[in-house]
């Protein structure tokens, strides 16, 4: 399952690289600017929209206030 994305970043995350905890890149998916965290530097990161179109992340908007930065394949299986 290499090519399973491992995170979900959202593109309001301009904060969060400015405390140094995110990079930004790009979606993997569809070159969307992103911003993902350190720890997902080497693997898949995806958007959260590219996430929702394939069915990794559930749509519901309203979660999206509880993770800032996006959610990983992990969290997302939990919503
Ligand atoms: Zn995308």
């Amino acid at each position: 399952m290499a090519d399973r994305p491992a995170f979900f970043a959202s593109t309001i995350s301009r904060n969060f690289i400015g405390w140094g905890g995110a990079f930004g890149t790009t979606c993997a998916c569809c070159g969307r600017k992103i911003a993902a965290p350190w720890a997902s530097q080497c693997q898949l990161v995806w958007c959260l929209y590219c996430g929702m179109e394939h069915g990794h992340v559930a749509m519901v908007e309203r979660e999206f206030g509880a993770f800032p930065y996006g959610v990983t394949a992990e969290e997302a299986r939990h919503v």
